[in-house]
């Protein structure tokens, strides 16, 4: 009963996604995407099904030019007002500035298969109680100033899958060029040598967009 109920408001209208936005490409690449999202991947493709499903009810629509054979469903809306939201292979509110990034997500979901959710989640709850992450963090370009703040400049920017991510996009962006990521304080070493070379008021990748991704 319970099955059959999660089937109908979950895998039906993933299913429907699927085959309406032509998430797959017909090619061999589209095959091993689909293949492994419905095996190994299995758990994240669940819960994207699942985000997918509140996102419909709340009257979200897809995108499918977005999505077409990119192995994702986009979700044209935010799920989180300010952020794109990425869970399994279901981007909610992606754009053409952070496709790279969301996709990254998508890949580090079936790349880790069952353990990418567990080590997200297991990431932020060590992060919010334990914030080793002040050390490093940049204060002065990302102030923590209340709760809130803690959360969405500090825990988010630091947790393990946004760090990478964030630090792909800063190379897509400056190659190697030594900017550090958003939240991420240069080092002492660097910092100094770019004072005298740059001025005091160059402070790395700040002006990176870091609060439409996720
Ligand atoms: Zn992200």
């Amino acid at each position: 009963m319970l099955a059959g109920a999660v089937v109908a408001v979950v895998a039906v209208p993933y299913g429907w996604a699927v085959g309406h936005v032509r998430a797959y490409p017909l090619s061999p690449r589209g095959v091993g995407l689909f293949a492994v999202d419905h095996s190994w991947s299995l758990v994240n493709t669940i819960a994207g099904a699942g985000f997918l499903a509140v996102n419909l009810a709340r009257g979200h629509h897809l995108d499918p030019p977005r999505c077409c054979h990119r192995g994702r469903i986009d979700v044209h809306e935010q799920a989180i007002q300010g952020y794109a939201t990425t869970l399994g292979n279901v981007v909610a509110g992606g754009t053409a500035a952070n496709e790279r990034h969301e996709d990254l997500h998508v890949r580090q979901a079936r790349l880790l298969g069952p353990l990418y959710l567990p080590l997200v989640g297991l990431n932020y709850a060590l992060f919010s109680v334990l914030p080793v992450w002040w050390f490093y963090h940049d204060h002065d370009g990302y102030p923590i100033t209340g709760p809130g703040r803690y959360f969405t400049r500090g825990v988010y920017l630091h947790v393990w899958h946004e760090a990478w991510a964030y630090r792909r996009d800063v190379r897509d962006r400056y190659g190697d060029l030594p900017v550090p990521r958003p939240g991420r304080r240069r080092s002492r070493r660097v910092h100094r040598r770019d004072r005298l070379r740059r001025g005091p008021h160059d402070h790395g990748d700040r002006d990176h967009c870091t609060t439409d991704k996720t």
